[in-house]
């Protein structure tokens, strides 16, 4: 049950705004999400990327300044519908939905999926329903973003039972019942940031969302300082995080993040024209 992952969007930013010593050329960050077929879950998307709801359409001004800021560029055969589509599936076959945090460039597609299942921090999406617009523009999120009835279709990640991880990775939320997708926390990007552990592939992957914005920005030294650090939740938290992924991949484990700009083999190829 190998996950592939689409890229929805490039955002382009100074490398040395990731990656500590790095240069100052702006690099393209892809915006990731994921999908796998569970043998009972059947199509799951991880997260949903950047879409249009960001980038066109009525939204606030606070969103329209947000877009402007980052200016993603959407890539129009790898949004959810088109990528799918590839894959043989509609958008109402897709019966769950991992999302892994709230910011925009993980849940700007959830409106497509007014049917399915969310899995996610319960309890860190009643506060964002509850707070104001300010206080979540300050951690990144715009509730505009997320579908009115969200919180009802809501299953929480910590309400299911805890399985231990490959490689000393820790305890995870076993999400299937099957230990074959493991809810990992790794605070400090955003409130309730997780990852997912695949812990029964050849070489068990940890997708590491936005541990990081690229692999090498995981070692000691290479992490980046301010201004990125002002982003962080916690930077604190952040560091320990990136941490305990660089500790996974030098056990072995196999790593990806949501932003790496580098190919992976976890990435859907590109379509043939
Ligand atoms: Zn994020």
């Amino acid at each position: 049950m190998k996950p592939i992952f689409a890229n929805s969007a490039f955002v382009l930013a100074p490398e040395r705004l990731f990656l500590r010593g790095g240069a100052w050329r702006r690099v393209p960050l892809k915006v990731r999400y994921g999908f796998f077929r569970h043998p009972t879950a059947g199509a799951v998307l991880i997260d949903t990327g950047y879409g249009p709801s960001v980038t066109q359409g009525p939204r606030s001004l606070t969103l329209r300044l947000y877009n402007r800021v980052l200016g993603p560029s959407l890539v129009a055969d790898g949004q959810p519908e088109p990528v799918l589509r590839r894959l043989g599936l509609k958008v109402e076959d897709v019966g769950t939905i991992i999302v892994t945090h709230f910011h925009a460039d993980h849940v700007a597609g959830l409106n497509l999926f007014p049917k399915a299942r969310i899995v996610a921090k319960a309890e860190v999406l009643r506060t964002i329903l509850k707070q104001s617009a300010y206080k979540n523009l300050r951690h990144g999120v715009f509730s505009e973003l997320l579908p009115a009835d969200l919180a009802s279709r809501v299953e929480d990640v910590d309400g299911v039972a805890v399985r231990e991880a490959p490689l000393g990775l820790g305890r995870g939320r076993d999400l299937f019942g099957d230990g074959s997708v493991l809810a990992m926390n790794l605070p400090g990007h955003a409130e309730g940031h997780f990852g997912l552990c695949f812990a029964n592939l050849p070489v068990p992957l940890l997708y590491a969302v936005d541990a990081q914005w690229c692999a090498e920005a995981l070692e000691e030294g290479r992490r980046p300082g301010f201004p990125a650090s002002l982003i962080a939740h916690d930077p604190n938290a952040l560091a320990e995080s990136a941490r305990r992924v660089l500790a996974f991949r030098q056990a072995g484990g196999a790593v990806l993040l949501c932003h790496d700009p580098a190919e992976s083999r976890y990435d859907l190829a590109a379509e043939v024209p």
